[in-house]
Parts: C-alpha cells; structure tokens; sequence
C-alpha cells in the first residue's frame, strides 16, 4: 500500500522518533509501504514521519548509478547492498570533512537547497530481521543516512538551509504549510 507522503507544516513531521524495542509483524508490513512510497515518489531515502508514524526507522536505496563521485566514476559504497532498512539508526561517527551539496527532500516538493554535510558517516541500527548492523557510508549515500536521521530527529530541510534560502523560498514555504494545514 502506497501511502501520502506528509508535508511541511503537518506537526508529525516535528515528532521525535520513537525507538522499536523488537522488529514486529506490523513494522515489517510498516516497512513494505514505506519502500512501495518511496520507489513511487521515485525518492532515495523516506522516514517514518513521512508517512504519519513515529517509529524510529527509515528506508533508504541509492541507485547504482548515483552511487558514484562523478559520471562513470567509482562507486562509493560497493558492499553495501540496497535497499537499507534501518531502525532505531544512530550515527556513531562522522568524519570531518564535509561539502555542500544541493538536496531535495520529498516532503518538501519543488524544493532544493545547497546543505553542508559530512562526506563520510558510521551508522549503527538494526535491520529488519533484528540484527544489530553498523555500516560505513560515503558520498550521496552518507548524506541519505544524515538526512532520514534528521527526519527521525524531527529536523527538517528548512533548518539546514541558510537564512538567505529561507528567506528566498519564504513564499513557496508558506505555500506548503498552508496546504499541509488544509489537509
Ligand atoms: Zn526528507
């Protein structure tokens, strides 16, 4: 089942997420609609709050193809196998260097803004079968574990954006809220 995805200004989007003590029945169903929603909004990565939930657990899957630095290049995280499913995810180590990418996010629709992030992140959670993982990630990947972390966090785009972005999509962002109030 595909779920709506939510938009800013719906007040799940501000919860803190809440970590599963066991991986149930329910969350794996949970799970199955998650990936379904993310693949159909054609998104890499969907928290929890996104659909209306407050569990901590998110759903990530970079292609292939974006797997890389530049065109053709390298791929940046070779042994890990998508999609990621991660719950209760905690980045346990951040590297220092980091960049300023543009990142679009699916419950902000028409949205980009450059966002300083770290270029490398160690993320430990536990996957769907219950097993405790931790992953080395790199690249666009290791800003997908950042971003959904956010979400689970109730941090949103807007908070990572400049004030001068703000202020240049103040009227796009009131757009949203308001439609995101109507519902
Ligand atoms: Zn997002």
């Amino acid at each position: 089942m595909k779920f709506e995805i939510v938009t800013f200004g719906a007040p799940v989007l501000r919860v803190k997420a809440a970590p599963v003590q066991s991986v149930t029945a329910d969350h794996k169903r949970l799970v199955d609609d998650m990936m379904e929603t993310m693949y159909g909004a054609e998104g890499v990565g969907l928290a929890a709050q996104q659909v209306g939930k407050t569990v901590a657990l998110c759903v990530i899957d970079v292609p292939v193809e974006l797997d890389v630095e530049q065109e053709g290049g390298p791929r940046s995280n070779p042994d890990i196998p998508m999609p990621l499913i991660m719950f209760n995810p905690r980045i346990v180590e951040r590297g220092s260097s980091q960049e300023r990418r543009d990142e679009g996010c699916l419950s902000f629709p028409g949205i980009h803004t450059g966002v300083q992030r770290a270029l490398e992140v160690t993320v430990s959670f536990v996957d769907w079968k219950g097993v405790p993982q931790t992953l080395h990630c790199r690249g666009l990947l290791a800003r997908a574990v950042q971003h959904e972390l956010d979400h689970l966090d109730g941090v949103l785009l807007v908070d990572r954006m400049s004030a001068v972005k703000k202020i240049s999509l103040a009227g796009q962002l009131k757009r949203l809220r308001l439609e995101s109030e109507r519902r």
